[in-house]
């Protein structure tokens, strides 16, 4: 499932291939993904320039010229490619973009859990889909003592508050094991414990482990479109997620990773090196 990261590294990559250009129409090949497609999704979006893209959480924000903003989620599979010039829209493209100066842009998505929307840009942020989100993980107002402020409001496990999108956004099941690994923490510590000290290092190391992927994601991005035009995903390495019984890699400890479940979520941590101090 793309998270924080791979949803940056495909904006980026949308910048490169839509930003200034003009919309000639939009094929849909089915009547919704996730959910339907907002209505006259076509009409609206015909004739008119994507003029900014952004991200906010796991959204891709498309904002045009006429005033509306296409929002896109990935789901689980989402994915988006350039058609080459002959070739005819696979299977799963469902949704194919025209551009003015004739190359065509799909929308591909296998198991169809991702979603479009269509909304006035001025609005878009106190709509359904924006309305809670906490605060953005890299942006530069979350200080640590807001960071520390959140967390010491909340009576429940350090893992899940991470979790809560209403407090800070699109960290993700991988990320949050990483970051509380790198910082030392149990995933089972209550938030409302951590210091003010840990709550400022595992800011910084989420900040860290979040910049590298998108850094890693970058590079495999350019690498993947000079041989077929693809917009992908990066392979990742993990220090602790989906390590279970392994090593820890952490060059002074000797413990062994240990697989927990927590709100039917894996959590993966060394027992050894994050000790619950309560
Ligand atoms: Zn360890």
């Amino acid at each position: 499932m793309p998270e924080l990261p791979e949803v940056e590294t495909v904006c980026r990559g949308l910048v490169q291939i839509l930003q200034g250009y003009q919309i000639n129409k939009v094929e849909l090949h089915r009547l919704d993904l996730r959910y339907p497609f907002p209505p006259l999704m076509n009409e609206r979006l015909q004739g008119t320039k994507i003029i900014e893209i952004e991200r906010r959480a796991k959204y891709i924000l498309m904002h045009t010229d006429s005033g509306y903003t296409w929002l896109i989620h990935l789901g689980m599979s989402g994915r988006i490619h350039e058609l080459t010039t002959a070739a005819m829209p696979g299977k799963h493209d469902h949704v194919v973009i025209h551009l003015q100066d004739g190359r065509r842009i799909a929308y591909n998505d296998p198991r169809r859990f991702g979603y479009m929307d269509l909304l006035p840009r001025s609005s878009i942020h106190q709509s359904i889909h924006l309305r809670n989100l906490g605060f953005e993980p890299l942006a530069f107002h979350l200080t640590a003592e807001i960071f520390y402020g959140l967390l010491s409001k909340a009576k429940r496990p350090i893992k899940t508050t991470l979790l809560d999108q209403r407090l800070v956004v699109g960290l993700g099941n991988i990320y949050v094991c990483e970051a509380l690994w790198q910082s030392k923490i149990h995933p089972e510590e209550n938030a409302c414990n951590l210091t003010k000290e840990q709550a400022e290092i595992l800011l910084e190391s989420a900040r860290e482990i979040l910049q590298k992927a998108i850094k890693a994601g970058g590079s495999t991005l350019k690498d993947y479109r000079q041989v077929n035009g693809e917009l992908g995903y990066f392979q990742h390495t993990f220090s602790v997620y989906d390590r279970e019984a392994g090593a820890c890699q952490r060059l002074s400890c000797n413990g062994t990773i240990k697989r927990i479940s927590q709100s039917g979520r894996s959590t993966f941590y060394c027992p050894n090196c994050q000790r619950r101090q309560s």
